[in-house]
């Protein structure tokens, strides 16, 4: 019994982690108030119920090749040679969230020259396409993946455990984190507060804006966390520092007209359930 529930636990934690990490935000801004974050909207393009399937459909597939890459680690020799960990008390407490960050950066870094490989001309209709027909996408584009991009997505777990020490559970934080900060990145909509263009934190991280422009524009902004990679191989899109700014303008300047359609939405939903159940 222990067994199978080892060998189905990797394949529920992916899927439950992509129906909940991106279908809350997908039930707030898409299905219960897409009028309240209309100033938040990047694109004027509406996603359909088509794009939808799509994406969840090609993300099951991404979350099958994750589950079976981690199975293959965690049941093969290979396990043997990672520097995971499994006594907390092996390394200070505070290595957990350090380990999560460091993952992170290994990640961006993984990810950019990745992304970058799977955009020549050769490989970009065979593998990374499949990704792109999000032309606006969607919180469920996130794992929106052919299986070798999956595959190659998935291997990141692989070069960490290989690269640093890590805690199972800083191992779930940095999934969690990483497919977070992927659907923030996917969501369609700019939610990053005011104060934040003014900090150090804009000059380095990546925003909502910022993968966005990359759907859009199909090229440019290929870093995945932060802004590093794309600035230092001149690959950042001109424009995005631009269209990040109208945006934010945009939602700022009519920040009281939101607040009234936030409870004229709500109202419509409790007429519209009163009315099914009277
Ligand atoms: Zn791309
Ligand atoms: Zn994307």
């Amino acid at each position: 019994m222990k067994e199978i529930i080892q060998y189905i636990f990797p394949f529920a934690e992916n899927i439950l982690k992509y129906f909940i990490i991106s279908g809350l935000p997908f039930i707030i801004f898409y299905l219960l108030f897409p009028k309240s974050f209309s100033n938040n909207k990047i694109q004027k393009r509406i996603a359909k119920s088509k794009d939808f399937i799509r994406e969840i459909s090609h993300s099951m597939q991404s979350t099958i090749v994750f589950a079976i890459i981690s199975l293959i680690i965690l049941n093969s020799p290979l396990k043997e040679y990672t520097k995971m960990y499994t006594s907390i008390n092996e390394f200070s407490i505070w290595w957990i969230p350090l380990s999560v960050l460091v993952a992170l950066i290994i990640h961006d870094t993984y990810f950019y020259w990745m992304h970058r490989i799977v955009h020549h001309p050769k490989l970009y209709k065979k593998i990374h396409l499949i990704h792109h027909k999000s032309i606006n996408p969607t919180p469920w584009a996130s794992y929106s993946f052919h299986a070798i991009e999956a595959f190659l997505e998935g291997l990141i777990v692989l070069i960490i455990i290989f690269l640093i020490p890590m805690h199972p559970i800083a191992l779930i934080f940095f999934g969690i984190a990483a497919l977070m900060i992927n659907v923030y990145g996917h969501l369609g909509y700019e939610i990053a507060p005011k104060w934040y263009r003014k900090t150090w934190l804009f000059e380095i991280m990546n925003s909502s804006v910022y993968h966005n422009l990359h759907h859009k524009k199909f090229n440019g902004n290929y870093g995945l966390y932060f802004r590093i990679w794309d600035r230092l191989m001149k690959t950042e899109n001109p424009d995005y520092v631009k269209e990040y700014d109208k945006i934010q303008e945009k939602r700022f300047s009519k920040s009281n007209s939101k607040q009234k359609n936030f409870i004229l939405e709500l109202k419509e939903h409790f007429n519209k359930l009163f009315l099914r159940f009277s």
